[in-house]
C-alpha cells in the first residue's frame, strides 16, 4: 500500500458515492460511515530472549445489523487502525452480497509475523486474546486469518478463548485447523470463489475461458489456489505471479515462457507466500521487478496482495488486452483507477464480491461447529460456487438494471440489505 493512500478514506469515499447515487437516508448513512465500535490495546509479549515487546493490537467492529461481525485479523509491519476500519466496513459488504448472515469486522497487529519465533507468534495470539476476550464470541464477532495470520493461530487463538470463558468455543474463530473445528475447502475457498466469479464474468461477456491469459499478484493463499483454479477450472494458464521476497525486501514478478505452473511453485513457496527464487530460476522460471505483472499482456489481471496496487500511476501501464480485473485483495483498486476502467470498458469484479468465498466458507464452518456435524469436501466446494454464482449474478442484475458500474452495483446490493436489516430492527 503506497503510503499517501488512506484505505478507510478510500472505502469512505466510495460508500458516500454510492450513498449520493441511491438517495440514502442521511441517518442510515451517518450510522454506515463509521465503525459501529473500535478497540486498540497493548499485547505485551515476553521475547525469547526474555524482554519484553509491546505491540499494538486492533479490533473493528463496523457492523453487526446482520448478525455478529466476521472478518480476519491481519499481522502486518504497516497496519493502522484506518486499514482495519477500511477492511472492517468492506466486510460488512461482503457478508451482505454473499448473503451470510453476518455483519462486518476486522483485526490486526502492527508486526512482521515472519519476525517472529513460533513461541513469540503463539504469545502473542494468545496476548491478542487476553486483550480482547469480553468483547468478541460466536454471538458478537468472529475472527478469522488474514494476511500473515494462519490457521495454527487461530487454533492458539480459539484455545485462549475457551480456557477464559471456561468451554470449548471453536465457533469464536473460524479458519481453524482440521481436526480442531475447522472446515473442508477453507484453505482454498477464497482463491476458488475468485475463480467462480470469473468464470461468471467470462459467461456474462461472452469469452471463451480456455485459453485465456492471467497475470496475478501475490502468492500467498487466496493468489495461490486462484492460479491453480484458473488452470483447473477455466482451462487458461497463468503467465506470472508476484511475491514479496523476505530475504532481498523486494517484490520480483516470476513467470515461465509456457505459464507458471501453480502446483510445483506452491511446493517452493514458504508460509508467508515467498517463493524460493533458486529453485524457481534452476526450473526456467524468470524473475523481473515486482511491477511487471500489471503491464502483461494478458485477460485477466488479479491482483491478489495488497491494497492500493492499481492507482493513478499503475492503471496506464494495464495493456489494452486486459478485458477482466478480479479484486482477489481487499482494496487493491483506487477511486482514480476506477474511472479509467469505467472509461475503457474494462469488466472489474469488486474485492467484496470477488473474495467473498473465504467468509462464505468461515460462515459454513461456523454452521458445521454449531451443528459438532461436518461436511465433506465436495459438499463445501459445491455449497461455495452456488453461494458465489447467486452472489455474482445479483450483482450483476443490479448493475445492468441500474446501469452502473459493477462496484457501484456491489454496494447498492449491499447497503440496501444492510440498510434493509436496520429497518427491520426498528434502528430506522
Ligand atoms: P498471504 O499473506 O497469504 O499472501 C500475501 C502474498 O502477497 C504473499 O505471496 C506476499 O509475498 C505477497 N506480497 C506482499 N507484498 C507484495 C508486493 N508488494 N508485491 C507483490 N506481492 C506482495 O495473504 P492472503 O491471505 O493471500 O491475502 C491476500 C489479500 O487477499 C489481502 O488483501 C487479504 O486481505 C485478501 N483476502 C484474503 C482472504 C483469505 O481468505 N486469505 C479472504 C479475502 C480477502
Amino acid at each position: 500500500m503506497t503510503l499517501s493512500l488512506n484505505a478507510f478514506k478510500m472505502a469512505q469515499s466510495q460508500f458516500d458515492g454510492v450513498a449520493k447515487q441511491l438517495n440514502l437516508d442521511p441517518q442510515a448513512a451517518a450510522m454506515l460511515r463509521w465503525p459501529t465500535r473500535e478497540f486498540r490495546f497493548q499485547i505485551p509479549v515476553k521475547m525469547d530472549d526474555g524482554s519484553i515487546n509491546v505491540f499494538f493490537g486492533y479490533r473493528v467492529q463496523h457492523s453487526d445489523v446482520r448478525g455478529p461481525s466476521k472478518g480476519g485479523i491481519r499481522f502486518h509491519a504497516s497496519e493502522t487502525l484506518d486499514t482495519v476500519r477500511a477492511l472492517a466496513m468492506w466486510m460488512t459488504w461482503k457478508c451482505a452480497v454473499a448473503d451470510i448472515p453476518l455483519g462486518g469486522g476486522k483485526g490486526g497487529v502492527a508486526v512482521d509475523s515472519a519476525s517472529l519465533s513460533i513461541g513469540e507468534q503463539e504469545r502473542l495470539c494468545r496476548g491478542w486474546i487476553d486483550q480482547i476476550y469480553r468483547n468478541i464470541g460466536p454471538r458478537q464477532d468472529v475472527p478469522a486469518p488474514d494476511v500473515g495470520t494462519n490457521p495454527r493461530m487461530m487454533g492458539w487463538m480459539m484455545d485462549e478463548y475457551s480456557k477464559l470463558v471456561g468451554e470449548f468455543t471453536p465457533g469464536v474463530i473460524t479458519g481453524k485447523p482440521l481436526g480442531s473445528g475447522g472446515s473442508l475447502g477453507r484453505t482454498e475457498a477464497t482463491g476458488f470463489g475468485v475463480i467462480y466469479t470469473i468464470r461468471e464474468a467470462m459467461k456474462h461477456l461472452n469469452l471463451e475461458t480456455k485459453g485465456t491469459v492471467a497475470a496475478i499478484q501475490g502468492f500467498g493463499n487466496v493468489a495461490q489456489y486462484a492460479a491453480i483454479g484458473y488452470d483447473q477450472f477455466l482451462g487458461g494458464s497463468v503467465a506470472c505471479v508476484s511475491y514479496w521476497d523476505r530475504e532481498d525486501q523486494k517484490a520480483y514478478t516470476i513467470s515461465h515462457k509456457d505459464g507458471i505452473d501453480p502446483i510445483f511453485l506452491q511446493s517452493i513457496t514458504d508460509v508467508y507466500g515467498t517463493i524460493d527464487k533458486d529453485k524457481a530460476r534452476d526450473t526456467g522460471y524468470i524473475l523481473e521487478d515486482g511491477s511487471a505483472w500489471i503491464s502483461k499482456e494478458v485477460d485477466v489481471l488479479i491482483p491478489s496482495a495488497l491494497e492500493g496496487q492499481v492507482n493513478a500511476e499503475t492503471v496506464h501501464k494495464i495493456s489494452g488486452q486486459v478485458k477482466v480485473v478480479a479484486e482477489g485483495a481487499n482494496g487493491p483498486t483506487t477511486p482514480e483507477a476506477d474511472e479509467v476502467f469505467k472509461k475503457n470498458g474494462v469488466f472489474n469484479i469488486p474485492d467484496f464480491l470477488c473474495n467473498a468465498g473465504g467468509v462464505t466458507v468461515s460462515y459454513f464452518e461456523g454452521v458445521q461447529n454449531d451443528m459438532n456435524f461436518y461436511w465433506s469436501h465436495d459438499e463445501v466446494i459445491t455449497k461455495l460456487d452456488q453461494k458465489m454464482t447467486t452472489a455474482f449474478q445479483g450483482v450483476l442484475k443490479m448493475s445492468e438494471r441500474e446501469n452502473v458500474y459493477m462496484r457501484d452495483a456491489a454496494y447498492m446490493v449491499a447497503i440496501d440489505k444492510v440498510v434493509k436489516a436496520m429497518e427491520l430492527r426498528g434502528w430506522l
